[in-house]
């Protein structure tokens, strides 16, 4: 497995492989990888010839006051994980090699980023998808693998790669989570030991807001207070976000049909944990 930090690298070690025919696959991440990360890898490595996992963690995705300083990293961790996997290439780069003049070209996908995420966190969609963009560019790969737990930042960059023609298909693995229900994030690293014990609390509120769904309810209002309701029984817990949308447009709707999602943001202390799930409304 090689370590790459600059593009040129990534460009000539890369072209060698498509000369040959060979299909590329591409894992963005921000490191301190864990089993979620790792089925996105499992996924790339099945379907390319060549997978490459990138470990890069974001500047122009964090807005003043956030997490940018303290957000976990272990790069030794990480390459065992890659090399586990049977990644090909990591490019970890230095933000100077991704940003060495500040940014001018940005890439915003206002009306999916506008809800849920983007309310609390304004700039970070145009950060993910401009870092993608760039990423796609550099890598060009075939084929790119994404977490449905970033459900919005799924929908984000699939707009992105249909309305610009990016010639690459954009996969998504499905929420892997601990046994207790806690979906994986490199930010449960920020969990105390109590607040650990009660975060589970979103899976049981998803699950809540799910058995709504499938029992026909179509009021999103009725879905997002017994959703809310559920995490205020954890002490710890305060709701950013619970939301029943459609799930292709992610715009709230009085009345919802057909296929749900269901989407929640709870900050634990330092730790702001996003999750969801979907349904579909039953036909009566
Ligand atoms: P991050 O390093 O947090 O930017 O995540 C990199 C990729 O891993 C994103 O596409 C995430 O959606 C995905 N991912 C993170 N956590 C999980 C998880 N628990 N299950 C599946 N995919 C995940």
């Amino acid at each position: 497995m090689d370590l790459l930090t600059k593009i040129t690298e990534v460009r000539s070690g890369l072209d060698v492989h498509r000369a040959e025919g060979r299909t590329v696959g591409l894992v963005p991440t921000m490191g301190y990888l864990h089993a979620g990360h790792a089925s996105l890898m499992t996924a790339a490595v099945g379907d390319n010839d060549i997978t490459i996992a990138s470990i890069f963690v974001n500047p122009l995705q964090f807005g003043e006051g956030e997490d940018l300083d303290s957000y976990p990293r272990d790069l030794d961790r990480d390459l065992e994980i890659c090399r586990a996997e049977g990644i090909d290439m990591v490019f970890a780069p230095s933000v100077e090699e991704m940003y060495p003049r500040p940014v001018d070209t940005v890439v915003t996908v206002p009306t999916v980023s506008a809800p849920l995420e983007g309310v609390a966190r304004p700039y970070h969609f145009s950060g993910v998808a401009t870092v993608v963009a760039k990423l796609f560019s550099i890598v060009g790969p075939c084929r790119a693998y994404f977490g449905a737990k970033d459900w919005q930042q799924l929908a984000v960059i699939r707009r992105m790669a249909v309305d610009l023609s990016m010639p690459v298909e954009v996969v998504d693995c499905p929420i892997v989570r601990e046994p207790d229900g806690l979906a994986l994030s490199s930010r449960n690293f920020y969990l105390t030991a109590d607040e650990r014990a009660q975060a589970p609390v979103i899976r049981r509120a998803l699950d809540l807001g799910i058995e709504l769904v499938v029992d026909g309810e179509t009021n999103p209002k009725v879905i997002e207070s017994a959703m809310a309701t559920k995490v205020a029984t954890a002490p710890l817990g305060e709701l950013d976000y619970a939301a029943a949308v459609p799930a292709e447009t992610l715009v709230a709707d009085s009345v919802l049909a057909g296929e749900v999602r269901l989407l929640l943001a709870v900050r634990f202390g330092k730790a702001r944990l996003i999750d969801n799930d979907g349904a579909f409304i039953r036909e009566v």
